[in-house]
């Protein structure tokens, strides 16, 4: 079932141990090394299912050099699997430098496809699935994370956001403040473990809540977001999109500066843009 000097991409469960797939458990207790993120605890993980392998780190901060070690190893006949701490590597995880390298040398790399917390979340939401985007984490400043954010406000398809525990609460204050409380978006928390929970509602209705429900904050989240309404083609697109742009930046940074991110964004001309924050500031 394994092969010499191929390198397996293999999924690991993202809590319930009973969705390692048979295929990966095959994989692992076959190949001559496997490369994690953190072998000591794919080493504890390794260890329950009975087995033991020599493990090599690979991490964010040493990819690009370890590749090269691994890349060698695959060279010599050895076959490699990559694990991450949870779920599939190389989403939102280590990896994607050792693949391109291995492509890049003409050598095989093998996908054996599992559990991803993004996908599990986007099957349970109930929103459009037909097309998504998915965002990973967002940025951890709350003026990074805005500006982002006002960068996907006319973005049509559902959007998909990791999110670390104690920063839920935060973002979805700024996503309720730039994409509006009416979008229905989904929180899913502690996807296939004992505490897993949906909360399904409107954004502002899930930041009330979350700003009173302290279960909410806790252990791993994916937040999936409605995308924005499709609007009319053409001129009245364009100055909706603006009128958008500028609804939700407004309330936050000074007006000039709002009027020039949606002038850029948009393409429309500044001192168009500049006319129309005057009214809606008004407005607001
Ligand atoms: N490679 C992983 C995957 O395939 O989903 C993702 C790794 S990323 C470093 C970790 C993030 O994934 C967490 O912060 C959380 O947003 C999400 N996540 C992982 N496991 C989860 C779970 N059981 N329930 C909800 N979200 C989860």
């Amino acid at each position: 079932m394994v092969t010499p000097g191929i390198l397996y991409i293999v999924a690991t469960p993202i809590g319930n141990r009973a969705d390692l797939s048979e295929r990966a458990r095959h994989v692992l207790a076959e190949v001559d090394l496997i490369a994690a993120e953190d072998t000591r605890h794919s080493g504890q993980f390794l260890a329950q299912l009975g087995i033991k392998k020599p493990l090599f780190a690979l991490h964010d901060h040493n990819e690009a050099a370890r590749a090269s070690v691994l890349l060698e190893k695959l060279q010599s006949g050895l076959s490699v699997a990559l694990v991450s701490d949870a779920g599939t590597p190389l989403i939102s995880d280590p990896g994607y430098r050792l693949v391109a390298a291995v492509g890049e040398a003409g050598l095989s790399v093998v996908p054996v496809p599992g559990p991803c917390a993004a996908i599990a979340a986007l099957s349970i939401a109930g929103l459009a699935t037909d097309r998504f985007i998915f965002e990973g984490f967002l940025p951890a400043r709350s003026a990074a994370r805005q500006a982002k954010l006002a960068a996907l406000v006319m973005e049509t398809r559902t959007l998909v956001f990791y999110e670390a525990p104690h920063r839920v609460l935060e973002c979805l204050q700024d996503m309720t403040a730039v994409l509006g409380a009416e979008r229905q978006a989904v929180l899913a928390r502690e996807l296939t473990k004992l505490h897993e929970h949906i909360y399904r509602a409107r954004l502002g209705e899930l930041t009330e809540q979350a700003a009173t429900d302290a279960n909410m904050t806790r252990g791993e989240a994916v937040l999936v977001v409605a995308g924005a309404p499709e609007v009319p083609a053409g001129a009245e697109r364009e100055s909706l999109q603006v009128d958008k742009m500028l609804i939700a930046l407004l309330p936050h940074i000074p007006l000039s500066q709002a009027v020039d991110l949606a002038a850029e964004l948009s393409g429309e001309r500044r001192n168009r843009v500049y006319d129309r924050a005057l009214a809606l500031k008004k407005t607001l």
